[in-house]
Parts: C-alpha cells; structure tokens; sequence
C-alpha cells in the first residue's frame, strides 16, 4: 500500500506538473503572440495614417493653386479612393468648395458644422481628428491639412474623411482578421470608445473598468489575461498607436487551452498505467517474497504455541534477503532448540524425562501406534549409594543411560522415568524382539564394567505390550510395573513381560 500509494502520489503530482508547466508555456505563448500581433497592427496603422496625412498634405498643397478645379479633385480623389471614402476642400468659413464623391450629403455651399472641421479651420495645421458621428450617422474619421495660397495666405483645409466601419484600406487593416480559433482584434479611441469590434453593435460603446484599454491609453504596451464583460477569460496583447492614439487590442479565449491540456492529462494517463501496473506487480510479489518468511515465522509460532505434542513442530526453513529476518530466524531456532532440552530431557542423563515420556506414550496410543514398555529398576541402589557416595551413585545412573541408548533402535525413546528408575518405549514392538531387547539390555549391564570399579551392577525389567491391552497408557504403565515387581519379586537381575 505504501509503494502503490507513493507512486500514485508521485504519479499525480507530476501530471499536476506537466499540466502546469504546459499551461504556463501555452499561456505565454499566447500572450506574447497577441502582443506582438496587436504591435505590427499599432504599426502598420500607424505607416496607413502617415500615408493619409501626407496624402492629404499634398492635395492641400495643389489645392492652394487658384486653377484648381472639382475636375482636378476628381484625378486625386482617383488616386486616393482606398484611403478615403471622401475628400471635401473647404474655403476658410468652412463652406465647401469641392467634394467627391458627390454622393456624401455633403455638397457645394454646405457649411461643414462638425468638430473636426472647426478644429481644421482653427488649428490650420495636419490633423486626425477623434472618431465622430456624422451627420449620416456613420463613424467618421477626418484627416485634414491647411490650405495655403501662393502668398501664403489661409485659405480653407483638405479633408479626408473615412467611414469606419465601411469599406477602405484602414477598416481592411482593422477589420479583417484570420484567426478562426475565437481570436479576435478591437480598437478603442482616446475617451475608450470601442471603433473597431467583430461585434458590430458594440462599436460605439465606451468600455469602462477594462484594464487592457486603461494601460494602453496611458501609453503602454504588452499582455496580460483580462476578463470580457462576458466573464469569459482571454489572453490580451496591446498596443498604444501614437498617431491616433488608439489602443489596438488582439486577444484569444483561454478556454483554447482546454483541449491542448485535456489531451496531454489524457496521453500522461495513457503512459502512466501501465507503467503503474508494472510497479504494482512488482511492489506485490517484492512484499510478497519479504513478508512470507516472516508469515510462516509466525504461523510457526502460533502453532507451537497451541501444540500439545510431545514433539512441537520443527522451525520452518526459511530464506529471506533480509539480515533482521535471517537473525530472528536463527535466534527463534537456537532458543527452541534449548527450550526443547529444558522441557524434554533429563538433567542427568540427557535422556527423555518423565514429561516426555507421558507426552509420547499418550500420543503413541492416541495414534494406534503398536509399541512396548521396558520399565527397568536398578538392583539395590540405594547401598551403591550408601557405600560410594550420591556422587559416584550418579555416574552409574549416566553409565546405565548411555546402555539405553545403545540397545534401542531408532524411533524409540529412552528415558528417565525417576531416581533409578529408567525405560525404553519402544515403537512397532512384537514381544519377541522387545524382550530380546531387554534380555540384551540387562546381560549387558550385568556383564558390562561399571563406572566404579570392582563392583557389579544389575536391573530388574519389567516388560508391557500396548496392544494385548485395553485400557489407556496409564494401564501400560501398570502392567510393566507389575511384571517389574514380579522380576524384583523372583530374585531382581531378571526381565518378565506381562500376561494376563
Ligand atoms: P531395589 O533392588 O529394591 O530396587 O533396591 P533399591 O535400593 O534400588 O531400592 P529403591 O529402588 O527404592 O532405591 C531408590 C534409591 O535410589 C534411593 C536413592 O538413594 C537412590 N536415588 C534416587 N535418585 C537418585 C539420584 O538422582 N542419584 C543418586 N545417586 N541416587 C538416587
Ligand atoms: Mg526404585
Ligand atoms: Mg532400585
């Protein structure tokens, strides 16, 4: 759970990341694209007002000649159709001179009332006035110049007047954009009127509380997100055109962003399963192949705990890379193995002690297994010990025990059942191999050397059969006493099996 939690956790935090970092890059990518868009369209207007002032500076100049005629106006109207939707060339009272195309509302003798012509007329110099509405109704645009007699005296103005948001090269530079991906351009005048906008019923408008439109009119230039007064969120370049004075906006919803990052978060995903898959299953068979050497640890121990066996069961082999569990492991081993001893054996002798026995011949039974109890007595013990001391007594207890082991076949258990008192269960046992066994066991005795030199030492047997019996192991255990005291009773140094 920790690794799969460690790498979900990493897993999500670099998705967080990449989805960051890709949206930080998109972002700027975007601004600084509308920024620099918004510029070449603050410069390319700007060279298009330069090219109509000095358009109109020179139909000035020729209409100071006192030859000029509606005929000569009609040759450079030609010339400058694609700039001005009309040019009029007004007296200094303002009254028109001449004008085309002829079509305007505006004819010779009109008085020209708007206050564009009146700042002409007083400033008598070029000039762009503020967009304004005529009398038509349309936005107009005037671009005017002085006209100056050969004495150079002030005799009216040129003006070149375009209608916004109709057809002409200023509108095609403002109006007509490419982008198809919801990007759009505006403009807005000096007092934040909106001039240009692909929405046609807001032009007009004066937007307040527009950040973009604020820093462009106070001169600056650049790019930041702005939100629209359809709470919709865009990524806006702006820049400040310095001959009108007009801030020219160019900007892209940033609900752009949404596909680009939901495909990236989608192929991250794509990439990270079955990446999270491949650590999955390493994490599981890595916990798997660390924990199960500790697993069957335990399953050992709860077994052993509840185990009433005379034999508990032997400490799983285990192999484990780790050095906390190989040494658990070995110490568990080395501490059963002594506990084992404690419980098991005779202090003495180092045989099986009268615990084990009844553990073994209660287990034995409980099992069917068929077996034989040799129950041996020493002979007159007490006077060894009285003449040579507990001491040297004890030796001959040790001697008689290392006999046992030797005359029993393996599988059997030899122990100590008390004091001088010692046994062989013997496990499969027919009667004429077990009392060839205690025959063997006690001549031995008789015949062998005895740890104290000089004197002889002999036992009694007394000999029992699991399966000639019924009864439990207590009436084995019975019965071989009493065939034990019927050998003491006869002489001792003898073996007598039970019979009924
Ligand atoms: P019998 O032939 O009738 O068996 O005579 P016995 O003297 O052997 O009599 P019994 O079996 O009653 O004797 C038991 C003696 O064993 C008493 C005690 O002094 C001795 N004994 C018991 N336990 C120990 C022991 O751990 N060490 C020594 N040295 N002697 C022990
Ligand atoms: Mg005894
Ligand atoms: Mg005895």
């Amino acid at each position: 759970m920790l690794v799969i939690g460690s790498v979900l956790i990493t897993a999500i935090a670099g998705g967080y990341l990449a989805y960051i970092n890709n949206m930080k890059s998109l972002s700027s990518s975007y601004l600084d694209n509308n920024y620099h868009y918004a510029q070449k369209l603050s410069s390319n207007t700007s060279d298009l007002l330069d090219k109509m002032q000095k358009n109109i500076s020179f139909i000035a100049e020729i209409a100071g000649q006192e030859s000029f005629s509606q005929k000569d106006l009609d040759i450079v109207y030609r010339g400058n159709d694609q700039y001005f939707n009309s040019i009029v060339i007004s007296n200094s009272n303002r009254e028109v001179r001449f004008v085309n195309p002829g079509d305007t509302g505006v004819n010779v003798g009109t008085l020209l009332t708007s206050d564009a012509s009146l700042q002409a007329s007083l400033l008598r110099k070029p000039m762009i006035s503020e967009p304004y509405i005529a009398v038509s109704g349309r936005l107009i645009l005037m671009v005017s110049a002085p006209i100056f007699n050969d004495s150079g005296t002030y005799i009216g103005f040129a003006g070149g007047t375009l209608y916004l948001q109709e057809d002409n090269a200023l509108s095609k530079l403002l109006m007509e954009h490419f982008y198809g991906n919801g990007s759009y351009v505006y403009v807005a005048d000096q007092q934040g009127r909106l001039i240009y906008h692909p929405v046609i019923e807001r032009v007009n408008e004066i937007v307040k509380n527009n950040k973009v439109i604020e820093r462009g009119l106070s001169g600056q230039s650049g790019s930041q997100r702005v939100v629209n007064s359809e709470e919709k969120s865009f990524f806006a370049g702006f820049a400040y055109e310095p001959i009108s004075e007009w801030v020219i906006v160019s900007q892209t919803p940033t609900a752009i962003l949404d596909k680009p990052l939901r495909d990236m978060l989608f192929s991250l995903l794509m990439k990270d399963i079955p990446l999270f898959l491949i650590i999955l299953i390493i994490a599981v068979r890595v916990s798997y192949y660390i924990s199960t050497p500790l697993y069957r640890l335990a399953q050992f121990s709860e077994e052993a705990f509840d185990s009433k066996k005379a034999n508990p069961p032997s400490l799983p082999k285990i192999s484990s890379i780790i050095y906390d569990v190989n040494q658990l492991h070995k110490s568990m081993g080395k501490y059963l193995n002594l506990l084992n001893e404690e419980i098991q054996m005779d202090g003495l002798t180092g045989l099986a002690n009268r615990k084990t026995f009844d553990l073994n011949i209660q287990e034995w039974y409980e099992e069917k297994i068929p077996f034989a109890l040799i129950l041996v007595d020493m002979d007159h013990f007490k006077q060894i010990n009285d003449t040579y001391g507990h001491a040297r007594g004890d030796e001959v207890l040790k001697f008689v025990a290392s006999e046992l082991r030797l005359v029993a076949t393996p599988g059997d258990v030899c122990f100590r059942y008390g004091g001088e008192e010692f046994g062989i269960l013997v496990k499969f046992a027919e009667r004429h191999s077990v009392l060839d066994m205690a025959e063997l066991l006690r001549k031995k005795i008789a015949e062998s050397e005895c740890p104290i030199e000089g004197q002889g030492i002999t036992i009694s047997i007394g000999v029992a059969l699991s399966d000639t019996l019924s009864g439990g192991p207590e009436k084995v255990i019975e019965f071989a006493d009493q065939a034990l005291y019927q050998s003491k009773k006869e002489g001792r140094n003898r073996t007598n099996i039970y019979q009924e």
